[in-house]
Formats: C-alpha cells, structure tokens, sequence
C-alpha cells in the first residue's frame, strides 16, 4: 500500500508531528494531488497558535499548495494526470447561501477552508475539490510560485478594495507585502512600505522591490497616502494607517486575525476615510490574480524547508525572521 507523510495538528499550541498514512484516493469531484511544494502563510501560524478556534482536528495544515494532479475523481473535468495545479485557502463554498448567489462566496455560510477544516498540504499528498483548483501551467518553479496561492490572491483581493489611487502604503513586508509592492510597481503605482520600527533589513528588502520609501510603521509617509493595506496582525497599525491615508483614504485590514485596536480620536477617521477586512478569497479573485502574476513578471523571494522542518518554518515565521516567505518542499 502506498504511504503518504504528513505533518499534523493535534492539538492547538502544540507541535506539529510526522503521522504516515494510506495515500488518499480521490473521492467524487476530487483531485487527488501529489504536492510539489506548499507555502507557509501567517494563517497557518494562527491555526497552529491557536488564535483561530475551529479548527477540525486533527488537521494537516497548508493552504498555498503546488503539485501535480495524480488521480481524478468521478464527475471531473477539465483536469489531466500530470498537470500542475494550485489549491488556496477557499476549499470549497455551499452554493446556494445569500452570499454565494450574490457572487461573495468569499463570505459563504458553510465554507470549507484548506488546511483548517479539510486537510492541505504540509504533505506528500493531498486530496482537494477540484472545483476549487486552479491551473498553473508550466511557468516558476513549485516553490516560486506557491506563495500565489494565499499570500498573492489575498493581496490581490485587499489591493481591489483599497481602490486605484496612486500611493498605497503596505504595512508589515512579509511575503504577501513583498509580492504585491511588485503588482503596485508593475501598474506604475507608487509604494511605501511601513515595517517594525528599525528593521533596516526589511526596510532595504522593501526597497529593492521596488518600494519608493520604506521606513518603520510609527513614521510619517513623506506624502498622504490614497490607500494603505495592513498585513501584520497588530491592531495599533489600524489608527497609524489612518493617520496616513488622505481624505476619503482607505485602511484595508488583510489579515484574518489581529490583536485588539485600540482606540482612537474620531478626527483621523473623519473626512471620510474608511476602515474594512478582507476576508477569503473568491475563486474569481484567483482567476484574475493568476492572470495577472505571470505579465507582472512576479519573483518571490522564498526560503525552503524540508516537508519534516514544517514546525522550524513556523517558529521562524513567528520571530519575524523571514525575507519573503517560507514553503515547505516534500
Ligand atoms: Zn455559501
Ligand atoms: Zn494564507
């Protein structure tokens, strides 16, 4: 019988562990994948730490996977054994709630999410609903393009509700700040990229993308900005944004979690700026920013673990140690 290794949640606060199991078959309208390369997304740490409650354990975490289709399940098509393929957060909607009708399936009643209530893809091997797959083609590599996956299709989506002003400010430069600074320059947009304060590195990262400044999150832009987006998961960033965006500016908070914001004088928020979430993604959204990526000449800048190292990748995400992103490599 054919085994398959995955790295698996028990129990939340607690390592992740090596489990061996039959590769999965693929069931009625599913892929079953064979992982080339899965991304470690912020999300994931907050599904580890805790932070995001209902997780169905115990879960193989991973929701930025790249691999190739190595069984198809009955009822699908439109997918070829071999091909490569993308599976994001969205696991799969209901269909038929008010929001999934309205075309927001990003905010379905009964969602299932990769990598939290469906196992994903910190694994040799993975089973997803294939109408929530995407195809990749054969551009980049596993590792390159896996931080598309989540990092890239949620910039995507908080870049569409900041708007299309000029300047937009990304505060926390991790991986989904690193690979949108590169779509804002790519639109002859211009960037300001806010990082803890005295992290010359990240500020230097920030500028060899492309940012125009780049300086640390309590620091004025040297101009009101049209727009800022927040990845960092600190709820003190939501007033120092608006205190950056100009009249009728928006502060998009793209995160699924965030410490408490604290409050804050109605003054910055008046005049007509506006504070709002992202949440999920529609597979809409992924269609476009997959379209997008490849003519934007997008690089992620990635460091590699070993499948096995999954809980090194984590702990090294959660000390802000990373230059891009991490992914995770069978
Ligand atoms: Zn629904
Ligand atoms: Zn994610």
């Amino acid at each position: 019988m054919a085994v398959m290794r995955g790295m698996v949640l028990e129990r939340p606060r607690t390592p992740l562990v090596v489990r061996e199991r039959p590769v999965p078959s693929a069931g009625s309208g599913e892929l079953m994948i064979a992982v080339g390369a899965c991304g470690v997304c912020r999300t994931d740490l907050h599904v580890v730490d805790g932070d995001l409650t209902h997780p169905t354990l115990p879960i193989v975490p991973g929701h930025e996977i790249v691999g190739r289709v190595a069984a198809i399940g009955q009822g699908v098509s439109g997918f070829a054994v071999g091909e490569r393929v993308g599976v994001p957060w969205l696991g799969a909607t209901c269909g038929h709630c008010s929001y999934c009708k309205e075309g927001s399936e990003n905010l379905c009643d009964a969602p299932v999410f990769t990598g939290y209530t469906r196992d994903g893809g910190f694994a040799t091997h993975t089973v997803a609903d294939a109408r929530y797959c995407f195809p990749l083609g054969e551009g980049g590599g596993d590792s390159e393009i896996a931080p598309w996956l989540c990092a890239g299709l949620i910039g995507w989506r908080s870049l569409r509700l900041a708007g299309e002003g000029r300047s937009v400010g990304l505060y926390g430069f991790g991986a989904a700040a690193h690979i949108l600074a590169q779509v804002l320059k790519w639109q002859g947009r211009r960037v300001f990229a806010f990082t803890r304060g005295g992290d010359t590195a990240a500020q230097a990262f920030a500028r060899s993308l492309g940012a125009d400044w780049a300086g640390g999150s309590d620091d004025a832009p040297p101009e009101p900005l049209d727009a800022a987006i927040i990845f960092a998961p600190v709820g003190a960033l939501v007033p120092a944004a608006l205190k950056a965006v100009k009249k009728g500016g928006s502060v998009v908070c793209g995160g699924i979690h965030m410490s408490d914001i604290p409050s804050f004088p109605y003054s910055i928020l008046w005049e007509e700026r506006q504070v709002r979430s992202v949440a999920n993604l529609t597979r809409e959204d992924a269609r476009e920013f997959l379209a997008v990526a490849p003519k934007a000449g997008l690089h992620c800048a990635v460091t590699r673990y070993p499948l096995e190292e999954a809980n090194t990748a984590l702990t090294d995400l959660r000390a802000g140690r990373l230059e891009g992103a991490a992914v995770l490599v069978p």
